[in-house]
């Protein structure tokens, strides 16, 4: 489908959902690209992103952190084992 919409635009809630798996590189090459697009053009998901590695490093050294509305409890967890990993 040669129309720019379908290629291009992926909502902000979609990056959010999709952003532990982002981070994580568990997201195909082709959502991958789109998310990328998006947070350059966006920068509420860019400052998100940018908060979450913030999130990372704050977990890491055992300090907890207020996380933006629509971030989700998978993601929460999801950070915490990201951390135990290590
Ligand atoms: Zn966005």
């Amino acid at each position: 489908m040669p129309d720019d919409h379908s290629i291009l635009e992926i909502d902000c809630e979609h990056v959010i959902l999709q952003i532990s798996n982002y981070i994580d590189g568990e997201i195909d090459a082709n959502l991958r690209a789109r998310m990328e697009a998006h947070v350059r053009g966006c920068k509420h998901c860019s400052a998100i992103l940018d908060g979450t590695n913030n999130t990372l490093r704050l977990l890491a050294d055992g300090k907890t952190l207020e996380l933006p509305p629509g971030f989700s409890e998978r993601l929460r967890l999801r950070l915490a084992a990201h951390i135990n990993h290590k």
